[in-house]
């Protein structure tokens, strides 16, 4: 069996508008989430771990974000994209954790949203994924309220 992990990270400063997109559910909220796309910080993060698992670069090697046709788009595009690959040669999903880091919005009454939006995207069984959420006790730019943080771990298994 051969075992294969990657972790992601990202970061999306707050800026106007009136919902953030994570995990592809949309939260209402008094600030949005400032990127060239989406800015779905959790399906950033994910992403990346997919990417890392396979030693494939980055979110930013794939869909640069110098590339006009990346300007809002939906990041599920971003982890379709690296779930096919990882399907593509030949590894399966083991699971997929990420923890977001924020004092708002409060993720526990949307995570269960949140998990089904990713386990319907990437076809695993909800078992497989997991999404929870923690708070830096008002430490740092998360505490400040300047943005979201997430952190992801993705094991993929080929037989
Ligand atoms: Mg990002």
């Amino acid at each position: 069996m051969d075992v294969r992990l990657g972790n992601g990270f990202d970061v999306h400063a707050f800026g106007p508008g009136g919902h953030v997109t994570l995990c592809g559910v949309d939260i209402p909220h008094s600030h949005g989430l400032i990127g060239h796309s989406d800015a779905d910080v959790s399906m950033h993060a994910v992403t990346d771990a997919i990417y890392g698992a396979l030693a494939s670069g980055d979110i930013g090697q794939h869909f640069p974000p110098s590339d006009p046709q990346w300007k809002g788009a939906a990041s599920a595009i971003f982890l379709e994209h690296a779930v096919q690959l990882a399907r593509a040669r030949g590894f399966s999903f083991g699971n997929v954790d990420c923890t977001l880091i924020c004092e708002f919005p409060k993720i526990g009454p949307h995570a269960q949203a949140m998990r089904e939006k990713m386990a319907h995207l990437m076809q695993l069984d909800l078992s497989r994924v997991s999404v929870k959420a923690t708070t830096s006790e008002k430490l740092g730019f998360t505490g400040r309220g300047d943005g979201i943080a997430c952190i992801a771990t993705v094991a993929l298994v080929s037989v």
